[in-house]
């Protein structure tokens, strides 16, 4: 196979950024005006996200991680929250940092995401809310999770971080429960550099968030709220329009690479996919496969290693799982025994290379390793036992 690209180099991810000219025109508008931050074209990004999710306000923060510490305590949220472990840290952080306690619970084998029959066993008199995750993309169970926090009375709020641009049943993300939160740091598909935005449909915990970026402070500095500075700067709001205005296309780009990756590694035995349900959409801010050992002949550690290698970076993502994670030892020995799939999921689970400007032949490439790393790895095993 010939191949252009530098090769023996090929990251797990990459910002796909816009050329420096196309911002300049604005950058020196912000810097000539002197509003840098929280102005004019934060204004603009979050008209045109609640425009693109058809939502009524879209809030920009300084990350995913304020503005989801912003909305459990604009919620008033109190006692414990129901979240998984199979997540990114800060998803934990946040309800932490607001002295709420976390319940972990396990995920699905296929979705990855948040099982129903799990949350609803582990909800108890000191539940306030559901804590959902948008793993890698892929939408969470909403339907169920909604039914489940009416009927006990608890606010639901999502953690959507990957997943702007995500589709349930048809309706964008953003929509669903109390409050969805985006991050656009520079992993995502959409990003300022650093950056979040969180989307709700209800107007006055709108107003409490936008409040609650700015210290609490009203203006007259008597706080009603105890804020944070969760503003976003400008130059920062700049470059997240410009990455906004690429979305679908990448989004596009990206289940191409997808089915080329399945297509390429769907014949080699114990490698599986996430599954995304059937109606929905996920923007695949990350592309993860299930590593049977048996099967595929080496863990998905060993691979990581055997692919490093080969100057290809992948991530076994999210292991440890959280509540195995040191910051989290005083959570552990209550939760460690509800978590089975939660520990299967992390001994398989690797994301392997996926960017928007991806070729296709870094795919080929990609799939062409893995593919003789378990052939040869078969014929070791097979000559060692002769
Ligand atoms: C990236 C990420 C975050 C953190 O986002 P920041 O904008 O860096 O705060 C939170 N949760 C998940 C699932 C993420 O992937």
């Amino acid at each position: 196979m010939k191949i252009n690209f530098r090769e023996r180099c090929v990251p797990i991810n990459s910002p796909t950024l816009p050329p420096a000219e196309s911002l300049i025109s604005d950058l020196s508008e912000v810097l000539n005006s002197g509003l840098i931050t929280n102005s004019r074209y934060v204004c603009e990004l979050e008209k045109k996200l609640a425009k693109y999710m058809n939502i009524r306000n879209a809030i920009c923060m300084s990350s995913c991680t304020s503005g989801l510490m912003l909305v459990e305590r604009c919620l008033g949220l109190k006692g414990e929250v129901i979240v998984p472990s199979f997540t990114f840290p800060a998803t934990v952080h946040t309800l932490v940092w607001n002295n709420l306690k976390p319940v972990f619970v396990d995920c699905d084998p296929k979705t990855f995401n948040l099982h129903p029959l799990e949350v609803e066993l582990n909800i108890g008199e000191k539940t306030s809310a559901i804590l959902g995750v948008y793993i890698f993309g892929n939408p969470p169970e909403i339907e169920s999770l909604s039914k489940l926090a009416n009927k006990h009375g608890l606010k639901l709020i999502f953690d959507t971080a990957h997943g702007l641009g995500a589709m349930y049943k048809a309706t964008s993300s953003g929509n669903f429960g109390e409050a969805e939160v985006f991050s656009l740091a520079p992993t995502k598909l959409v990003t300022s550099g650093e950056g979040g935005v969180v989307a709700t449909n209800n107007d006055e915990l709108a107003e409490r968030l936008r409040l609650g970026r700015n210290y609490g402070n009203p203006g007259n500095y008597n706080c009603s709220l105890i804020g944070l500075n969760a503003r976003m700067p400008e130059l920062n709001a700049i470059l997240g329009l410009k990455t906004l205005e690429s979305l679908e296309a990448n989004i596009f780009k990206r289940h191409r690479l997808v089915s080329l990756y399945k297509s390429l590694l769907g014949e080699i035995p114990g490698i599986s996919f996430q599954e995304v349900r059937e109606g929905n959409r996920s923007p695949y801010n990350y592309f993860s496969v299930l590593i049977e050992p048996d099967r595929f002949g080496m863990t998905n550690t060993n691979l990581k290693l055997a692919l490093e290698k080969r100057g290809i970076a992948t991530r076994v993502y999210f292991s440890p799982p959280v509540h195995r994670q040191d910051a989290y030892r005083e959570y552990y020995e209550e939760c460690k025994d509800r978590l089975p799939v939660t520990e299967w999921v992390c001994e398989r689970i690797l994301c392997l290379p996926l960017f928007s400007h991806m070729s296709e032949d870094m795919v080929r490439y990609v799939c062409d390793k893995v593919e003789k790393i378990h052939w040869e790895n078969k014929k070791v095993i097979k000559v060692g036992r002769v």
